[in-house]
């Protein structure tokens, strides 16, 4: 991968990058999405946000050496803390667990307004952004699920809440859209979460009885319920 040649997963979240805008990366790392963007004038500007010293350096080394300095500024700091609201229109986030995304949309709220379109790629636990979109007015609009190098990612988009839409724990889990297109590699997702569920299932059944075990349990069953009549399987 480098700044011309996305990995099949960063190119997917520069796919829904509407041309002409301005973006925020949060998390850039090497800035290679940003710098992407700029190599196919699709943004007007970037701030590629990063908050290690590592990765910062890299990011400021890449947009010098592809000369993109006039396009794309690399700004140290934590999350959305690196924008002021109102600045961009459009925030990516990619690479981290869903849990990390969600707080550092909640951490960064103030700097929201004004932001058109959120494009986040959660290596796990994508139900935590759900979760933090319905609580905070922002609906789904577009979600894509992808295998690469062995690996299952999912990448949701989301906009600003135009009608209060409640989203069922369906959604929220699997996916509004995913759940509808029910993708080869989205079946392929949810049998192997399906599979570990099973596993720790039988776990609980041999440890014991505690009121924690039963909630887990109950959880459990629940999304195993709710991942076999999605996929339609009549009995495992
Ligand atoms: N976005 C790139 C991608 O998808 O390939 C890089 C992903 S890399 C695994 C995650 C990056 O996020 C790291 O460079 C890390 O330093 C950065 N990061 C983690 N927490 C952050 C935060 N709160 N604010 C800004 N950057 C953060």
């Amino acid at each position: 991968m480098n700044s011309y040649q996305l990995s099949d997963r960063l190119h997917t979240v520069a796919s829904f990058v509407p041309k002409g805008s301005s973006i925020a990366d949060i998390g850039s790392d090497h800035a290679y999405l940003p710098c992407y963007l700029g190599h196919q004038l699709q943004i007007d500007k970037a701030v590629a946000g990063e908050v290690a010293e590592g990765p910062f350096q890299s990011a400021k080394r890449q947009v010098k050496e592809d000369s993109l300095e006039h396009l794309i500024e690399v700004r140290k700091g934590s999350g959305l803390e690196v924008i002021e609201a109102g600045e961009v229109d459009v925030i990516t986030i990619a690479g981290m667990g869903g849990p990390l995304i969600a707080q550092i949309l909640e951490e960064g709220k103030d700097r929201l307004p004004g932001v058109k379109r959120l494009i986040l790629q959660p290596n796990i636990n994508a139900i935590s952004i759900r979760d933090w979109f319905s609580l905070n007015g922002w609906t789904i609009t577009d979600e894509a699920i992808l295998e690469e190098d062995g690996k299952i990612y999912e990448v949701l988009v989301a906009e600003p809440e135009t009608d209060r839409m409640e989203m069922t724990f369906q959604d929220r889990l699997l996916g509004p859209v995913l759940s509808k297109e029910k993708s080869h590699v989205f079946q392929k997702k949810w049998k192997q979460e399906y599979n570990q569920w099973e596993k720790i299932l039988n776990q609980i059944e041999r440890a014991g009885d505690t009121s924690h075990l039963k909630d887990k349990k109950k959880e459990l069953l629940e999304k195993m319920k709710l991942v076999s009549e999605v996929l339609n399987w009549e009995k495992r």
